[in-house]
């Protein structure tokens, strides 16, 4: 036996051994082979070994990844091929073909497809109903939020999550139409409203109106930038007394994709994690994107017209860091 492993660490490249030995070989090479094989087949690549059924092994236990299985099982019950998805446009058209066979629909909230009405044509992103805008639950807490002054556009029908957030945080909250200015100045300078939820255009125009007009009280922003449309300068406020700022990237209104933690914010960063409910794989300049299985149709490797390069140092948070370079 002693032998056979020996072969094996030599016939197959370092990169691909860690993690593998110990657990995977309670069962018999044959059995655990059988198994595996479906699964990690197409992921290995050009590795050869005379040892074949061994190679199927060879694959860090990381990236065995259950909700790899799970995903790939959802996209066979709806009958969608995976090779098929490609990039985001693809990924897109395929939400507004499947959307009418999705199971237990009831239990999804469902997300427009797109940041404007400007030729959306009703596509739906699925997400669990019980699923909650954590990360913006997080800054309203620890940004100290009383009043929330909601500005996000009416189309996005985000309001039930951010009222769940708001309910958690403790903090009271107020939607405001954007074209109605004035009266979101009034809400901040006599009712206590010291936190904004807005878009990047937005917080940039709204903040320049409550500058102009005198507002000096200390405020909190929560600044949604849509993927499509992501750019440095708008994540640069100039509302003088700024004293927390968050930035978001949603891949979809209120799906965040990036997100910063409570020390990014501080920090007035414009750095990003994340999102807990994606993994990232960086691809020749460009990004693939995974989802997570509770969503009814999750992104599977689907690339993005986005450029992110990862920072060498984590966060103090402990999590990866990355620097978005426009789309
Ligand atoms: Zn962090």
């Amino acid at each position: 036996m002693m032998g056979l492993y020996k072969n094996l660490f030599i016939k197959v490249p370092r990169s691909k051994l860690r993690g593998i030995i110990g657990t995977r070989f309670a069962r018999t090479f044959s059995q655990q082979a059988a198994r595996y094989k479906p699964i990690l087949a197409p992921r290995l690549g050009n590795t050869k070994t005379r040892f074949s059924s061994l190679l199927y092994f060879t694959r860090p236990t990381s990236l065995i990844k259950q909700s790899d299985i799970k995903i790939k099982h959802k996209y066979k019950e709806l009958n969608i091929q995976i090779q098929e998805i490609l990039d985001f446009q693809q990924y897109k058209k395929i939400l507004e073909k499947v959307q009418e066979k999705i199971p237990d629909r009831i239990n999804f909230r469902i997300f427009p497809t797109s940041f404007s009405p400007e030729g959306y044509e009703g596509g739906g992103f699925f997400r669990a109903d019980d699923w909650r805008w954590d990360t913006l639950e997080e800054h309203l807490k620890s940004s100290g939020a009383l009043g929330v002054l909601v500005r996000l556009p009416l189309f996005w029908q985000v309001e039930p999550l951010i009222y769940y957030a708001c309910k958690n945080a403790g903090s009271f909250l107020f939607l405001n139409d954007a074209s109605n200015m004035p009266v979101g100045r009034v809400a901040i300078k006599n009712a206590s409203f010291n936190t904004i939820v807005t878009t990047s255009d937005d917080a940039l125009e709204f903040s320049k109106h409550i500058q102009e007009h005198n507002c000096n009280d200390f405020l909190n922003w929560i600044v949604v930038h849509p993927i499509n449309d992501i750019d440095i300068n708008r994540m640069k406020i100039s509302y003088a007394n700024t004293s927390y700022i968050a930035h978001e990237v949603h891949l979809f209104p209120g799906i965040p994709l990036f997100v910063q933690c409570s020390h990014l914010a501080r920090g007035k960063s414009h750095h990003f994690h994340v999102a807990s409910e994606f993994s990232l794989d960086t691809l020749e300049g460009s990004i693939s994107l995974t989802g997570n299985e509770s969503d009814a149709v999750p992104l599977y490797k689907v690339s993005i017209n986005v450029s992110a390069t990862r920072e060498k140092k984590k966060c103090p948070c402990g999590r990866e860091v990355f620097i978005l370079l426009a789309t």
